[in-house]
């Protein structure tokens, strides 16, 4: 397989997750996909965030951007009535010039309400900052799982289950037809579950289950592991994770979630290239496809580096395009459009 067919699975698990999670029928609980996003230390293929459907409403109100840490600890803990800043928010930790500046960011954002007195800045919130994330799901996408693959996932998803981070962690690989899907005679943490996901389709099945994490317990990040060999008697290296650090970094990753969702490849991909096509596939899904290449590309290949790439001619830019610019900006407009579909309550 190559990084193509991964990448092309990776869309076909988000959009399968889109419309197919939360896998219990009664849950209630509104979907954001997000695809490459974690830590400094962990990236995830695919990111689910379970969220509470009234509360994602209100989040909108705060705009599709993201809210970084700075914002975050404004708009979390500005007063419902007129305050001087500095009497209102919790010491940062950092010098009160840079909550300043995230002040400033915030009221030109219109997420918060700012007045000067005696020349003192007073801040007052518009809205308060909702609860709107329950869960973070964590699938990991290995359409073709050999041992050598299954090796470097079963440390990854070691890793995983020992911080704690998300609420489950998955792999998505592609079903084999055989009775007992091989993936399971692989050594992978029994926390992990497996899911069996036929992109053609779009249908999957649950090849295990997963456990929870806890997510409000101290997690422990492996930061090295004894090299192997019989004779390495080394021990690994670890360090312990705060329960409230990790309720601070699962909130930051979900804001990137929902500022980016999963359709964001197209921003650093070529739709002004003559050779891009968003292909329609099973389950409302626009692909993307090259002509040059004949199939599915992979974001990295399709940049300002590939060798086949040629911009859109002029006048398709001419022809029933004379304002917005030729199909590649419809396309991203296009994409624009459902990402914000997906996120209740965004204009
Ligand atoms: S030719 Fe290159 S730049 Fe053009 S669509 Fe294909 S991969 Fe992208």
């Amino acid at each position: 397989m190559n990084d193509a067919g991964e990448f092309g699975f990776e869309l076909r698990t988000c959009r399968w997750a889109e419309r197919q999670w939360p896998l219990e029928a009664t849950s209630d609980r509104a979907v954001i996909v997000a695809r490459q996003l974690g830590t400094r230390d962990r990236r995830w293929d695919t990111i689910v965030l379970e969220c509470d459907p009234d509360a994602l409403r209100k989040r909108a109100n705060f705009g599709s951007n993201r809210l970084d840490s700075d914002l975050l600890h404004v708009v979390r803990n500005a007063p419902a009535d007129w305050a001087y800043y500095r009497d209102a928010l919790p010491d940062p930790g950092y010098p009160w010039r840079y909550v300043r500046e995230s002040i400033h960011r915030a009221d030109d954002r219109g997420i918060l309400e700012t007045r000067k007195r005696a020349n003192r800045i007073e801040i007052r919130r518009k809205w308060p900052y909702p609860d709107w994330l329950e869960r973070v799901v964590a699938i990991e996408n290995k359409p073709d799982l050999d041992a050598s693959a299954a090796r470097a996932l079963g440390a990854q998803l070691e890793y995983d289950v020992a911080v704690a981070l998300a609420d489950e962690v998955w792999v998505a690989t592609r079903p084999t037809g055989e009775r007992v899907e091989p993936v399971l005679f692989e050594d992978l943490p029994i926390e992990a579950g497996v899911l069996a996901l036929e992109p053609e389709t779009l249908s999957a099945s649950v090849e295990w289950y997963p456990r929870s994490l806890a997510v409000d317990e101290p997690g422990t990040r492996i930061l090295e592991r004894p090299a192997g060999g019989a004779r390495d008697g080394s021990a690994a290296r670890f360090e312990y994770v705060d329960p409230a650090e990790k309720r601070q970094t699962r909130l930051e990753i979900a804001e990137r979630a929902y500022e980016r969702g999963w359709r964001s490849f197209v921003e650093t991909m070529r739709p002004d290239c003559r050779h891009f096509e968003l292909r329609a596939r099973t389950g409302g899904q626009a692909m993307p496809y090259c002509h040059a290449h004949g199939g599915c590309q992979t974001a990295a290949a399709c940049s300002g580096s590939c060798p086949e790439f040629e911009p859109e001619p002029p006048t398709w830019r001419t022809h029933g395009w004379p304002i917005e610019g030729g199909p590649g900006t419809r396309l991203q407009q296009l994409l624009e459009t459902r990402r914000r579909r997906n996120r209740p309550g965004a204009d």
